[in-house]
């Protein structure tokens, strides 16, 4: 499994309380599988991604990301594990008003310490992958809400990660441009074999998934495969084989 979460539980200080954020959630991701997490507001998705992200450290239960147990690792081996091996594309779009499309995308490679020459041909890659193409020069403000998306995502798979994580991709799109952002995200999932989760609350947006789990109140569950309408149907044909990297 590319990610797996095993009874994780997760609390937040709330008041004199403690508000559990995770309820002993289970889930597990394999490479080339697009997951959806679907839930109201404040039933503990993006405490999901945090945690799968490597960003907060349940309280108890295990998160093990590319077959490594993340718990008792220093907090640079984290890091690093999170910096090889997982994109996240958060919810409140991050991108440097100032950097064009291009450059969006090679910073992260020179953060990561590695030649900004290659990472320039991939970030022309990824952005031809992502529809951009002959946009690279654009800066935020020159480009849409879903274009931005796209910069986003393609910036999420620079370090060519395992897994990939992305909050509410479509929270700020209108219908029809939140659908191509998640039929985009279906497509480089099983193009490039990563272990896709995109949380949402938007249920009219689940039918390029190969799996829906629902979040309520911290606990999540397998949805019935009617809810997504996909889910049900397995992959299309031209679904590349897992590579088992
Ligand atoms: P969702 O993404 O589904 O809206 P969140 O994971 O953001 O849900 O929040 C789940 C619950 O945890 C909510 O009750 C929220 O108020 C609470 N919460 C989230 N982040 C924090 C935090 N940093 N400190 C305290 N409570 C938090
Ligand atoms: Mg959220």
């Amino acid at each position: 499994m590319s990610l797996a979460l095993t009874d994780v539980v997760l609390t937040y200080p709330d008041g004199d309380r403690t508000l559990t954020a995770l309820d002993h959630v289970t889930m597990d991701v394999a490479e080339g599988e697009f997951a959806a997490v679907a839930g109201p507001s404040g039933s503990g998705k993006s405490s999901l991604l945090a945690v799968a992200a490597l960003l907060i450290a349940p309280a108890s239960g295990t998160v093990e990301v590319a077959g490594r147990d993340a718990a008792g690792l220093a907090p640079a081996e984290r890091t690093r594990l999170r910096r090889d091996h997982i994109g996240v594309v958060f919810q409140q779009p991050n991108l440097l008003p100032s950097l064009a499309a291009l450059d969006q995308l090679t910073v992260m490679a020179h953060m990561a310490g590695r030649p900004v020459r290659a990472a320039a041909g991939r970030a022309r890659e990824l952005l031809g992958a992502v529809g951009l193409a002959g946009q690279e020069h654009k800066r935020p403000h020159q480009l849409s809400g879903g274009e931005r998306q796209r910069v986003n995502i393609a910036r999420a798979l620079m370090n060519d990660p395992r897994v990939l994580l992305v909050d509410e991709p479509t929270s700020a799109l209108d219908h029809e441009r939140g659908a191509s952002v998640v039929a985009l995200l279906a497509a480089l999932t099983r193009e490039r074999g990563v272990a896709t989760v995109m949380v949402t609350h938007d249920l009219a947006q689940l039918d390029a998934v190969d799996r829906v789990w629902t979040m309520l109140d911290g606990r999540l569950s397998a949805a019935p495969a009617q809810v997504s309408g996909a889910a049900t149907e397995g992959r299309p044909a031209s679904t590349p084989t897992p590579t088992g990297r």
